[in-house]
């Protein structure tokens, strides 16, 4: 007789007062008994519901069926078989959109937590356990890959484990993407994503950092080296800002600056690293999605009083439920329904408040959302030394501009097939770059797809 609880296990996390103060991971993880007993309570359905809602098809009630028998490192490699970044997909996927809004258990009651056994498995086999590096023998193909967050890493790697020789091109110092400078340490901690890129190197697979496909070669050059394909899985690291009075401020950031000072940069070590980040006592941070939760966070953290500033209301907001309730727990302020209008300065520059109007959910929109419109009269100082601008990011237009024959979208993302095929040959493009923001196992889905038609229109060409 399984589990029959209506709750899922709680996550063991660090209290929200302690945690506020320090960059530590939030999320402690399952203990092998817990990870049991919740294991327990899934009804290994025939259908599998669960399988259909991930987008990367883990053979979910197969791995759950192993934690529950205390095989976890046949549980990790079980979801291996579909997912090559499990303990960071275990923490950071939205799985109450996904897995675990298809699980049965979910009618009448809690879900299984799926994203904490995954994590837990996955934390099982990189602390106790093993993780596999085979490859298929090399078979004389040669890719290169620009950009190493999960699109590129995951295309990377299923091409090495098929026998190519892949070559991953990065901008940045460091290679992870999103994942390093973007998503903070105290909710996936760098030390971990770089033990995953390091199972991905063990597979061959060979990074360059430092390396602006469009600066220090173009994607044409990679072609003409002799590479038999190129994935561009370059992101969207554009920041979008709002267009109003006040911007280029001094204590105006973009999301992303702020971010990856703190992050890739660990700005909250300063001087221990040198790099710097100035968070005035009060923070507002524009925008309601998980990039302005973790922007909030990370000022709470760094001492300041923070408001997030959204134009509509809660139950608009795009950002994961478990990440808001954690901001609020953090004492993070929520000013729903306000929108900045300017941002306004005192005599040296320096951000001194904020003018906001106060809005009222008119006539949906296109997507059924009620459009916010601005009350008459309500406008306000919200006084603030910090603003961070979290209102989304484009793809940059480097390689667009420099590969001119890549077809491209209006809006600036990668036109593509299904299978992540452009209209340029051998050239295969996933992840934001194509879709625009979204979320890393969507990125990593198109990563595999994508290095699925490379070998199958290799195995055509021969
Ligand atoms: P990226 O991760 O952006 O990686 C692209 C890489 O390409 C970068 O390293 C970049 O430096 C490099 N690059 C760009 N141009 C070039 C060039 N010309 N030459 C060489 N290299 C280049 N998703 C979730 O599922 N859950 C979350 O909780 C979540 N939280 C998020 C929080 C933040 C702050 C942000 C910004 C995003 C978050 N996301 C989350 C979204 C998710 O991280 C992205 O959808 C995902 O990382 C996209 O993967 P990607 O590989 O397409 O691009
Ligand atoms: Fe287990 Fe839920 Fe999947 Fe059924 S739907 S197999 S209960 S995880």
């Amino acid at each position: 007789m399984p589990n029959m609880s209506l709750q899922k296990h709680p996550m063991p996390e660090q209290q929200p007062e302690i945690r506020a103060t320090n960059f530590q991971e939030v999320a402690l993880g399952y203990t092998r008994e817990i990870a049991m007993e919740e294991a327990d309570r899934c009804l290994h359905c025939k259908n599998a519901p669960c399988v259909k809602g991930c987008p990367v098809n883990v053979p979910i009630p197969d791995f759950i069926a192993h934690i529950k028998k205390g095989e976890f490192q046949e549980a990790y490699e079980t979801i291996r078989l579909q997912n090559g970044l499990p303990a960071i997909c275990g923490r950071v996927c939205p799985q109450e959109t996904q897995c675990e809004s298809k699980c049965v258990r979910g009618i009448k009651g809690e879900p299984v937590g799926i994203g904490r056994l995954e994590r837990f498995a996955a934390d099982y086999a990189m602390t106790e356990g093993t993780v596999s590096a085979e490859t298929a023998a090399p078979t004389g193909k040669k890719a290169a890959v620009v950009g190493s967050g999960p699109a590129g890493l995951t295309c990377a790697a299923d091409l090495a484990r098929a026998g190519w020789d892949v070559t991953v091109y990065e901008a940045l110092h460091t290679p992870g993407g999103v994942l390093m400078y973007g998503i903070p340490e105290f909710r996936l901690p760098k030390a971990l994503v770089q033990k995953e890129i390091d199972n991905i190197r063990k597979l061959g697979v060979k990074i360059v950092t430092n390396a602006v496909v469009g600066r220090a070669m173009t994607v044409e050059e990679l072609l003409e080296e002799g590479n038999d394909a190129v994935f561009v899985g370059s992101g969207a690291g554009l920041p979008n800002f709002q267009k109003i009075p006040g911007e280029s401020l001094c204590g105006v950031y973009s999301a992303n600056e702020f971010l990856t000072r703190i992050n890739l940069m660990r700005a909250y070590t300063f001087p221990e690293h040198d790099t710097p980040v100035k968070v005035g006592q009060r923070v507002a941070v524009i925008g309601g999605g998980n990039v302005a939760m973790d922007a909030a966070r990370c000022a709470r953290r760094l001492g300041a009083d923070v408001s997030i500033v959204y134009r509509r209301s809660e139950a608009e907001m795009p950002a994961r439920k478990e990440e808001v309730h954690h901001a609020k727990e953090e004492g993070i302020h929520f000013r729903m329904l306000t929108n900045p209008k300017a941002i306004l300065g005192d005599e040296n520059g320096f951000v001194r408040a904020m003018t906001c109007v106060e809005m009222e959910l008119g006539e949906p929109d296109e997507r059924g959302r009620r459009r916010p419109v601005p009350k008459p009269g309500s406008e306000f100082e919200l006084p603030v030394e910090t603003v961070v601008v979290a209102i989304g990011n484009s793809p940059n237009p480097l390689i667009k501009k420099t590969t001119p024959d890549l077809p491209t979208e209006t809006w600036g993302g990668i036109t593509t097939d299904e299978h992540g095929r452009t209209g340029k040959k051998h050239v295969y493009a996933g992840g934001d770059a194509v879709t625009g923001a979204a979320t890393v196992i969507l990125a990593m889905g198109a990563g595999k797809k994508a290095a699925q038609a490379i070998l199958e229109d290799a195995a055509k060409e021969e």
